[in-house]
């Protein structure tokens, strides 16, 4: 009986989608994507990806649109490498900035107290322990809206990035608010590898979660950095009651940027209490919220289109459970923040990662592998 039904069921898929394979090739795949799919799977590295192709593949048939996904993941990295990065805050709290969904915001009531920038001897007690973890990536973050007037900032945090460079030979990365084309320099010739500044979410959607800086600014500091001759890492935030077509646009941004970001992370959001996004997503219903199968498809359609980038899975991690993350990783993440902390939220912790990572036969990337 079951014979007959898989027989019935087979005959009937290949005669709406032609099949690839034959009695010579055991291997049967469904071409149930879309064309647009075919063409992200085949091709190289590309800036011009269209909205339409980008919904055909974000709305593929998702078993196909994480198959695929893994296929280009194999084409251009080492599947068995994940990057480990630590995350810490240099200079917490009293942004003036108003991102609805941070913490870090002195116009969100969260109870968190601003601090001044960290001394650089804390800095490096940090790094080092998150290299003696495995971490191989170390990243900063200030809470500053930008580097304007902040010189003696800028030239501290230089001084972090040269030390961990040369004393710790660690990738370092720094977030600190928009910059212009001579901070990117000044910072590019401290040493520094990689530049993050998120475009949190799609151009549509966002003027519902920042007022004070625009879309156009953030990708002005992405092209300086990049023009300086930094990496970029760029991405966003999902679960800011955002839809699907929002997905679909701040991927479509982010892969016609040229050259396309090298790190991309993708946060879940973890609402804060006291932050306005929080009290926003309690009164949706819970259908309206950020499904798990969104995030899958927003990674694994990142992958197709932006085959070399390092997809990070961010903060929000720990919310998920360990089948979920291994979902994450079979659609194209191969990057982690692990540590003490991610910012002001949790983060998973590197023995647990080491363990998780091992069972699954993944290990650490080594730095300036890249
Ligand atoms: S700019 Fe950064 S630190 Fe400031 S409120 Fe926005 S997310 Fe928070």
């Amino acid at each position: 009986m079951f014979k007959r039904l898989f027989h019935t069921s087979v005959k009937r898929l290949s005669s709406t989608f032609p099949l690839e394979g034959s009695p010579n090739s055991p291997l049967v795949v469904p071409q149930n994507g879309s064309s647009a799919l075919t063409f992200a799977s085949l091709t190289s590295s590309n800036s011009n990806w269209t909205k339409q192709q980008i919904h055909e593949i974000y709305h593929s048939p998702l078993m196909e649109l994480v198959h695929r996904a893994q296929l280009q993941h194999r084409k251009y990295h080492n599947p068995e490498e994940v990057q480990l990065c630590t995350l810490l805050s240099i200079k917490t709290g009293g942004c003036t900035e108003d991102c609805k969904y941070c913490s870090q915001s002195s116009r969100n009531d969260t109870g968190l107290k601003a601090e001044k920038l960290i001394k650089i001897e804390e800095v490096m007690k940090k790094a080092k322990i998150a290299k003696e973890n495995g971490s191989t990536r170390f990243c900063m973050g200030a809470a500053w809206r930008d580097m304007q007037g902040r010189k003696s900032g800028l030239d501290k945090i230089g001084e972090m990035v040269k030390r961990i460079n040369t004393e710790l030979e660690m990738e370092t990365c720094v977030t600190l608010g928009m910059v212009d084309e001579q901070q990117a320099k000044a910072l590019k010739n401290s040493g520094l590898t990689a530049y993050n500044h998120n475009i949190d979410t799609s151009r549509e959607h966002y003027p519902n979660v920042i007022s004070t800086r625009k879309y156009d600014d953030r990708l002005e500091t992405i092209k300086n950095v990049q023009k300086a001759g930094i990496k970029a890492c760029t991405g966003g935030i999902l679960g800011l009651g955002e839809t699907t077509d929002d997905h679909i646009s701040f991927l479509h941004t982010l892969s016609n940027m040229s050259p396309h970001p090298e790190s991309l992370p993708i946060n879940r959001l973890v609402p804060i209490k006291g932050t306005p996004i929080e009290k926003e997503l309690r009164s949706k219903p819970k259908e309206m919220q950020l499904q798990f199968d969104s995030i899958l498809r927003t990674i694994a359609t990142a992958r197709l289109l932006m085959p070399e980038s390092i997809i990070r899975l961010a903060a929000g991690r720990y919310t998920m459970k360990e089948h979920e993350q291994f979902l994450c990783f079979m659609s194209g993440c191969n990057a982690i923040f692990t540590g003490e902390k991610m910012l002001t939220t949790m983060c998973n912790g590197w023995d647990e990662d080491i363990a998780m990572l091992k069972k699954w036969g993944l290990r650490p990337m080594k730095s300036f592998s890249k």
